[in-house]
């Protein structure tokens, strides 16, 4: 009866994971899941006032806060019309943050399953796409230009075959963040840290190069998991000449 009920609702229970049943039989409002799940994690505590809204984000992101006595939860609206028992795992993720005692596993994993699926992550995809702020510029630096960096790699390894994506310097000299791929802009953003004398430029080309596999390998979803760096896309990026004194200058990178 659970599984008919969560199915109808496109929702797939993981085998063995019990479902609420107040949760997927009756219609309950966002609020009435987060109060009900309110008085199942602090059943000695008074419930305090909750208001649930929708917010548009730029991304998938939803946020928690105690404002005065009252808990104000904004959920992205990619969330919006969830089914009940991805709202529930939500709310004891949040209110989970809140009282700093994080949820049950079987929640985390219910929550992302549901992230994770194909048409959720295609309409994440298109939020972020048409939200998003530009955090680069644009692929001149004053020392190195990215697009020359990227058409040489593409001739030495990838045959001159892989088509260019738009390329960009980060406005800060990220030294945790080198290089990102960002398949919803189709974009490479490389870290300012690499547009520096003092930086090698083996270090850019191994972190653009890295940057490229992303290009060629899409990252695997296989569940609630997501591999970015899947064992092809490892074996790939060990081909890359001096890749063992590249990766040692990117622990010496100028502040
Ligand atoms: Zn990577």
């Amino acid at each position: 009866m659970v599984d008919e009920v969560a199915s109808e609702q496109g929702f797939l229970t993981p085998t063995g994971e019990p479902v609420n049943l107040a949760a997927t039989l009756f219609f309950e409002t966002p609020e009435e899941i987060f109060r009900r799940v309110h008085r199942e994690i602090r059943p000695r505590s008074p419930l305090p006032p909750i208001a649930v809204e929708f917010k548009q984000f730029a991304n998938a992101d939803s946020h928690v806060r105690l404002a005065e006595g009252r808990i104000e939860v904004r959920i992205t609206d990619l969330l919006e019309g969830a089914p009940a028992p991805v709202t529930e795992a939500l709310a004891h993720i949040l209110l989970g943050k809140l009282y700093r005692r994080p949820a049950e596993k079987q929640f985390n994993h219910r929550y992302r399953l549901y992230l994770n699926r194909k048409d959720m992550r295609r309409r994440i995809g298109l939020v972020r796409q048409a939200r998003g702020r530009k955090v680069h510029t644009g692929p001149e630096g004053s020392e190195h230009h990215l697009e020359e960096v990227f058409e040489e790699l593409n001739a030495r390894h990838f045959g001159g075959m892989m088509a260019r994506p738009a390329l960009g310097w980060s406005h800060s000299r990220s030294r945790t963040r080198l290089g990102h791929f960002d398949p919803s802009h189709n974009m490479i953003m490389i870290s300012r840290v690499f547009d520096d004398p003092r930086t090698p430029r083996l270090a850019l080309e191994y972190v653009m190069f890295h940057e490229m596999l992303h290009l060629q390998y899409p990252v695997d979803h296989r569940g609630s998991r997501r591999c970015v760096h899947t064992p092809e896309f490892k074996a790939h990026e060990k081909l890359f000449p001096q890749f063992r004194e590249a990766r040692a200058l990117l622990k010496k990178l100028p502040i």
